[in-house]
């Protein structure tokens, strides 16, 4: 018996000597031919080595071989296809760390949103908007920041009074927003008793300014209901469009159910080119309720397979940097008066959460074995959440549970040092630093944006940092609200300027082979798939995006100009612009 079982052993260890032979001669084994061979190119793997391979090979999906030319042919059959890349630069799809496809595919139908970057070319469109619409139509921006704009300074109502007096008009800022005085009439703000209407004095008239909590009271009439074929069609445009920059994955911001329903059903219907990890958006509401709620969701984060996956648990703790009501350390101060309008220099922003309530979620969600993370804006929110997870933490160490903080973009350094002891993870927005970043500095000066997007804090600390956009509007990857070109998010990272070229702490900037990982293997991570994706490796998902230039060696202002040429989701292409 003995003797037997090892001349079995042997004559299995002979047959894959053989083999590796063969292999090594140019012969691979018949069952591993590929359906897909890229070859000739310069192909930036994002491997442990960041090393950098000539070809990959792909068969049902996945990458089986990576290496060089002459060893990956080794893998071509008759029916091979073939892709000379002609030395282009190839990266690992690129995955979208947090954006709102639905909302975004849907905002400019019926009509295109304007891009306006100046007070007079907002007062010509409401002006040309009034004169084409019904006397007592509501006009409304859905998507209206005020620090996006070259004035640096709030509206009046009296201004949006000028050019439209007999429309309800609102300039909706997500966290906060403008009325003119039409449209505090016809909502009846200037009756209702709630804190989210800013007044001049208190019981006052309505400065025009409403702030999130009263939203609600605003008389904006519904859309016409779009139909389930028509919102799958325009998401399978948006998707088109995340495919045009390199996106093979992205992270859904927040959602609820039907959304996630919608994209299992395109995916079983095969209409999905983008992958989807979706977070669940809970509302807030009292916590008792939130935690019913929890109790009776019948799926959790990591549910799903390699094209919908469910997400986080995510809540919004504050408001946002670009309506000024980021919960801060400290006060706003004497210059947000101009910007966003806010009179108390001691205002520091809304909180919407205290500690102790995130403390009962946060438990509850790791209990049930979510993933939670939370929307915050400013310092001080920051540091709630991160006091609210360090008590979660001392019950039950909450690293393997990955928790991150979305957008965050103030870290003190003792924030960073918590994240980096608890394993919580960035989800950072380089276009608030891009965008944004000029505006904050007039606003807060420089001394207090020291803790602004400290990007290389962060990963120096051990924190594993992942790249987004926060798209949520309009369809242009350059021009929407938030850009979701990962090129100029990348170019924004490294060069660490702002949109009108103002360097800020330049020593906060990463390399390029640094910036790339946020948007592959960390944003991977931050789904618990990278095992799976985020690097071109044998075994992992073959996602991929052909580049008309070297990320890694072209001059630094060329980054934001990449365009891609060609990009493969599970094998398959998805995107081409017949330039390769
Ligand atoms: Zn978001």
């Amino acid at each position: 018996m003995r003797n037997r079982s090892f001349v079995r052993t042997g004559f299995f260890y002979a047959w894959i000597v053989i083999a590796g032979l063969a292999f090594a001669a140019g012969c691979a084994p018949g069952k591993e031919r590929a359906d897909t061979i890229l070859m000739n190119g310069k192909i930036i793997t994002v491997d442990k080595d960041f090393s950098i391979a000539e070809a990959v090979a792909i068969r049902n999906g996945r990458f089986i071989a990576v290496g060089k030319n002459d060893e990956i042919l080794a893998f071509a059959g008759d029916s091979t296809n073939t892709i000379d890349l002609k030395g282009r630069t190839v990266v690992p799809g690129l995955i979208e760390g947090h954006a709102h496809p639905l909302s975004a595919s849907q905002s400019e139908y019926p009509d295109p949103i304007p891009h306006i970057t100046n007070i007079k070319e907002l007062m010509d469109w409401i002006a040309q908007q009034a004169r084409t619409r019904k006397k007592g139509e509501w006009i409304v921006h859905p998507k209206f920041f005020i620090t996006r704009l070259s004035d640096m300074r709030q509206l009046s109502k009296k201004e949006l009074d000028s050019v439209a007096p007999d429309h309800p008009v609102f300039l909706n800022g997500s966290y906060a927003g403008m009325a003119n005085s039409k449209a505090i009439a016809v909502s009846g703000l200037d009756k209702a008793d709630h804190p989210g209407i800013d007044r001049s004095k208190p019981g006052g008239a309505p400065t025009g300014i409403v702030r999130r909590s009263a939203f609600g009271l605003l008389a904006i009439p519904k859309p016409a209901p779009l139909s389930d074929q028509e919102k799958t069609k325009m998401m399978m445009q948006m998707f088109g469009l995340y495919n045009s920059v390199g996106i093979t994955s992205v992270c859904v911001g927040g959602g609820d159910g039907q959304q996630l329903e919608m994209y299992k059903k395109m995916n079983a219907d095969g209409q999905l080119t983008v992958r989807v990890f979706q977070n669940i958006y809970f509302p807030k509401v009292p916590v008792q309720e939130m935690l019913d709620s929890l109790k009776l969701k019948e799926y959790k984060t990591g549910d799903g397979d390699d094209w919908v996956r469910v997400g986080a648990l995510k809540v919004v703790v504050d408001g946002g940097v670009l309506t000024g009501t980021a919960y801060l350390n400290e006060g706003w101060g004497e210059k947000a008066q101009r910007l966003y309008g806010l009179p108390d220099p001691l205002y520091r922003g809304e909180l919407f959460f205290s500690q102790k309530e995130l403390e009962t979620l946060i438990s509850a969600a790791q209990q049930a074995g979510w993933k939670f993370t939370a929307h915050v804006t400013g310092g001080g929110g920051v540091d709630t959440l991160l006091a609210a997870f360090a008590a979660t933490d001392r019950l039950a160490p909450v690293k393997q549970n990955r928790f991150s903080i979305i957008h965050g973009n103030f870290f003190s350094e003792e924030a960073v040092r918590k994240m980096a002891a608890m394993g919580i993870y960035a989800d950072m927005q380089p276009d608030w630093f891009y965008k944004d970043g000029s505006a904050l500095l007039q606003v807060l000066g420089k001394e207090r944006l020291n803790a602004f997007h400290p990007y290389r804090s962060l990963w120096d600390a051990g924190v594993v940092v992942g790249g987004g956009s926060d798209h949520m509007a309009k369809l242009d990857p350059d021009l929407s609200i938030n850009p979701y070109n990962p090129f100029l998010s990348i170019w924004s990272v490294v060069a660490r300027k702002t949109e009108n070229g103002i360097s800020l702490y330049p020593e906060q900037a990463l390399s390029r082979k640094e910036a790339l990982q946020m948007y592959t293997i960390n944003n991977a991570y931050a789904s618990f798939e990278e095992n799976g994706k985020g690097s071109i490796e044998p075994g992992k998902l073959a996602d991929l995006a052909v580049l008309s230039d070297d990320l890694l060696l072209c001059p630094e202002d060329d980054i934001r100009k990449i365009k891609v040429l060609l990009t493969m989701v599970d094998g398959r292409v998805v995107y081409e612009n017949n330039q390769l």
